[in-house]
């Protein structure tokens, strides 16, 4: 994200740049032409926090279809879509509306805290405590705020 921001001033051209987990956003806002795109879909790793509270440590560049499958080994499971190709990164940042939303909510519901590395460069550990307006506003519009890396 410095990178980028260095460019810009270095050029003084308003190169585009866009972050994508998995690309399966359909607008195709997380990818653009003759600039920047930063992929975290090396950012798989997915860990239990605390089984008995149902605490799921996710980074955003996992597949859900993965997520629910490792989930699953510990009787876990988190409402998110109803199609296991779509990334975290995306559909948790944009609501997360699957075949467990009627008894379950949608993902953002669940989300507990993220990190967050926001256009300044800084990384950021939001909760309802710590930063909590953006901790509200990266579930359901996170693009417009930030990178999402790790959602507890
Ligand atoms: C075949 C198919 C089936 C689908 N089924 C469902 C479904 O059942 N339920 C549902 O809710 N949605 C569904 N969707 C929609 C999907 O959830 C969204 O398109 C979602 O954005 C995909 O996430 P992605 O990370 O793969 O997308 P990307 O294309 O990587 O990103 C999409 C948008 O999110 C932003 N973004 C990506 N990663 C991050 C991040 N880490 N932090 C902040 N912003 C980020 C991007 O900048 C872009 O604006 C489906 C889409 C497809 C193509």
């Amino acid at each position: 994200i410095k990178y980028a921001s260095r460019v810009r001033k270095e050029t003084g051209i308003d190169v585009p740049f866009s972050f994508r987990s998995g690309g399966h956003g359909i607008s195709m806002a997380s990818v653009n032409n003759d600039g920047i795109i930063l992929d975290i879909s090396k950012l798989k790793k997915v860990e239990i926090v605390d089984i008995n509270k149902g605490l799921v440590k996710v980074q955003a560049g996992a597949v859900w279809g993965d997520v629910a499958e490792f989930l699953n080994r510990f009787h876990l499971v988190i409402s998110s879509g109803d199609f296991g190709d779509t990334w975290v990164g995306g559909l948790s940042t944009s609501g997360g509306i699957g075949l467990l939303v009627r008894s379950f909510g949608l993902t953002i519901d669940h989300i507990l805290a993220a990190k967050v590395i926001t256009a300044d460069g800084e990384i950021r550990s939001v909760d309802k405590d710590n930063e909590p307006d953006l901790f509200w506003a990266i579930r359901g519009g996170s693009s417009q705020i930030g990178l999402v890396t790790e959602l507890l």
